[in-house]
C-alpha cells in the first residue's frame, strides 16, 4: 500500500499537549489535546514532570489518530513544535529524567545571572548568542540541576547524562531512545550555541561550566531527524520537522521573506520578525534561527517577548473583578471613544522587550473623576498594542527594515478593537488569517518540506486571510498618545528595587 501524505503534528506547550492530524493539503483532520501538571515548589519556581509530559504527549498521538481514523503506518512525516527553552537532564542508558524539567518561566537563577553579568560576560554572550544573560533561557537552569545532585556533573562529563529541551526529549522517546537531537530554532535559545557558525560555543560552555557531552547534535529544522519506534506507533514514521513554537508559528504564517512578522497575542505576546540570512543584532530585540530547511543559509529573526498582554485582561477579571469574561472587556472598551486619558502599564511580571527591566511593576496613570471600568479595560486591551509598537521599534531601528504588514495569531486577536487600534498605531495593515493556529501548522508545514512533500512557495499560497485591518486614524491624537505611554513606561520601570 502507498503511504498517504498524512502528517503529524506535536505541539508540546506550556501548559498542555496536543497532536493534531493534517491532510496532503494542510487542511486539519483530529486533533487531541491534554493538560499537565504545573510544579511550583517556591516563589519563582516553575517546574514540570518530564514523565508526564511524554506520557500526555503519546496519549494524544493515538487519540489523534483514532479520531482521524488512520493508522500511523498512513503518516508520511511527524513535525514537532514545543515550549521553548525549558530544561531537562536524563539518564542516556534509561531515559530516566534525573531532576524536574525546569520551565522558561522559572527564575531560580537570577542570581547566577547577575554574577555573571557582573563579571562583565554579557557583551561576548550578547553576540555570540543574539540573546541576553537572563534565567529565561536553558544555560543556567542545566547548571543548577548539575549543581542539585551529587555526582551528577561527574556522569554528565563521561557522556552518561543527556540535556535536551522538549523537542529534543520527545525525539529521544518517539525514537526509543535512539536519537539525541534538537534543530537550530531550539538550540540558538540555551545560551550555548554560536548563531554564527551553527555551532556550540566552547567559550560559552566553559562560562556557563556545562560539559560538551550533554549536549544534543544539532540539526537543520526540516529534514530526516529520526524514525519513530514501531514499538511506540506501530509503524516507523520518519520526524522531519522541529521547531520552538514561536519560529513554528512564523513559518504557520508564512512569513518567509525578510520583513515579514508576526505577533501572537496569548497570556504574553511575542512579536517575531523574519531578518533573512545575516544575524543582525540590536539593542532591545533578541535574534535568534527561525528556522533552516535542509541545506539551504539558515534564516534568522528578531523577537520581542512581551511578559503581560492577555494576562492583562485576565487581572482585571481575576485580580480586580471587574469583568467576567474577556468578551466582556472587550464589549466594554467599545462602549468608549478612547480610554479617557487612563496610561495601564501591565508590568505585573517586570517588563520584557524592549525594557527587559525585571523590577519593573504595573501602574495604572491618567485616572481622573471620570474614569471607569470602561476606560480601564480599554487602556489594558491598548497596552498590548502599545508594548508591540515598542518592540517593532527596536526592531525596524535595528533590522532597518520597512515592515509591510503584521500578521496576527493568538487568542485576542480575536479582538477587533485590538487589532484596529493596532493598525493605527503602527501606521502598518493588520492580517489576520483563516487559520490562527499557526504553531502547530508550522510544525505539520516544517515536516511536510523535511519530507520533500511541499516547499514555502507553496505554504505562502495556502495561507489564507481572514480579515485585514487597514490604518485609518492617524497622525497626532494617535501619537500624543504614544508619547503618554512611553512616559507611563519610564515612570514604571526600576520600581521594585531591593
Ligand atoms: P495562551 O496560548 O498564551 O495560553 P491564548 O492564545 O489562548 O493564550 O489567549 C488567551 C488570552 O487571550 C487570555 O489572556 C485572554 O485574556 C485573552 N483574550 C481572549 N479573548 C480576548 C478578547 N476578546 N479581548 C482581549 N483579550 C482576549
Amino acid at each position: 500500500m502507498r503511504t498517504q501524505p498524512f502528517i503529524l503534528a506535536l505541539d508540546q506547550g506550556t501548559t498542555s499537549s496536543r497532536s493534531v492530524v493534517f491532510d496532503a493539503q494542510g487542511r486539519e483532520l483530529a486533533s487531541a489535546q491534554r493538560e499537565f501538571t504545573q510544579h511550583y515548589p517556591q516563589p519563582g519556581w516553575v517546574e514540570h514532570d518530564a514523565g508526564e509530559i511524554w506520557d500526555t504527549q503519546l496519549e494524544t498521538i493515538h487519540e489523534a489518530l483514532r479520531k482521524a481514523g488512520i493508522g500511523a503506518d498512513q503518516l508520511a512525516a511527524i513535525g514537532i513544535t514545543n515550549q521553548r527553552e525549558t530544561t531537562l537532564l536524563w539518564e542516556r542508558a534509561s531515559g530516566r529524567p534525573l531532576g524536574p524539567a525546569i520551565v522558561w518561566q522559572d527564575r531560580r537563577t537570577a542570581d547566577h545571572c547577575a554574577r555573571l553579568r557582573e563579571a562583565g560576560l554579557l557583551g561576548g554572550i550578547r553576540q555570540r548568542t543574539g540573546l541576553l544573560l537572563d534565567p529565561y533561557f536553558s544555560a543556567t537552569k542545566i547548571a543548577w540541576l548539575l549543581e542539585e545532585t551529587p555526582g551528577l556533573r561527574r556522569r554528565a562529563e563521561q557522556g552518561e547524562v543527556c540535556f535536551g529541551t522538549i523537542d529534543s526529549w520527545l525525539l529521544y522517546r518517539l525514537s526509543g531512545g535512539r536519537a539525541h537531537l534538537t534543530d537550530v530554532s531550539n538550540a540558538s535559545r540555551t545560551l550555548l550555541f554560536d548563531i554564527h557558525r551553527l555551532a556550540w560555543d566552547d567559550w560559552l560552555l566553559e562560562q556557563f561550566g556545562i560539559p560538551r557531552a550533554l549536549l544534543p547534535e544539532v540539526r537543520p529544522s526540516a529534514g530526516h531527524f529520526a524514525d519513530s519506534d514501531p514499538a511506540m506507533l506501530g509503524a516507523a514514521v520518519p520526524v522531519t520537522g522541529v521547531a520552538g513554537d514561536q519560529q513554528a508559528a512564523l513559518f504557520g504564517q508564512a512569513c518567509i521573506t525578510p520583513g515579514m512578522a508576526k505577533n501572537t497575542y496569548g497570556t504574553g505576546a511575542f512579536l517575531v520578525m523574519n531578518i533573512g540570512p545575516k544575524p543582525l543584532i540590536c539593542d532591545g530585540a533578541l535574534t535568534t534561527l527561525a528556522w533552516q530547511l535542509g541545506n539551504a543559509p539558515p534564516v534568522y529573526a528578531m523577537e520581542a517577548s512581551i511578559f503581560v498582554a492577555g494576562a492583562a485582561i485576565q487581572w482585571l477579571r481575576d485580580g480586580l473583578g471587574l469583568v467576567a469574561s474577556a468578551a466582556e472587556a472587550e464589549e466594554l472598551a467599545r462602549s468608549v471613544e478612547d480610554s479617557g486619558g487612563v496610561i495601564f502599564v501591565p508590568a505585573l511580571t517586570g517588563l520584557g522587550a524592549p525594557h527587559w527591566d525585571s523590577q519593573a511593576r504595573g501602574l495604572i496613570i491618567g485616572i481622573t473623576r471620570g474614569t471607569t471600568r470602561a476606560h480601564l479595560a480599554r487602556a489594558a486591551i491598548e497596552a498590548m498594542a502599545f508594548q508591540v509598537r515598542d518592540g517593532l521599534d527596536a526592531m525596524r531601528a535595528g533590522a532597518g527594515v520597512a515592515l509591510r504588514e503584521l500578521r496576527v495569531d493568538g487568542g485576542a486577536a480575536r479582538n477587533d478593537l485590538l487589532l484596529q487600534f493596532q493598525a493605527d498605531l503602527l501606521a502598518t495593515p493588520v492580517l489576520r488569517p483563516a487559520v490562527t493556529e499557526t504553531t502547530v501548522l508550522g510544525a505539520a508545514a516544517l515536516a511536510a518540506v523535511g519530507a520533500g512533500l511541499a516547499d514555502e512557495a507553496e505554504l505562502a499560497r495556502r495561507w489564507a486571510l481572514q480579515r485585514r485591518f487597514e490604518p485609518a486614524m492617524q497622525g497626532a491624537p494617535q501619537d500624543r498618545h504614544y508619547r503618554e505611554w512611553q512616559e507611563a513606561v519610564r515612570r514604571s520601570l526600576h520600581w521594585a528595587r531591593d
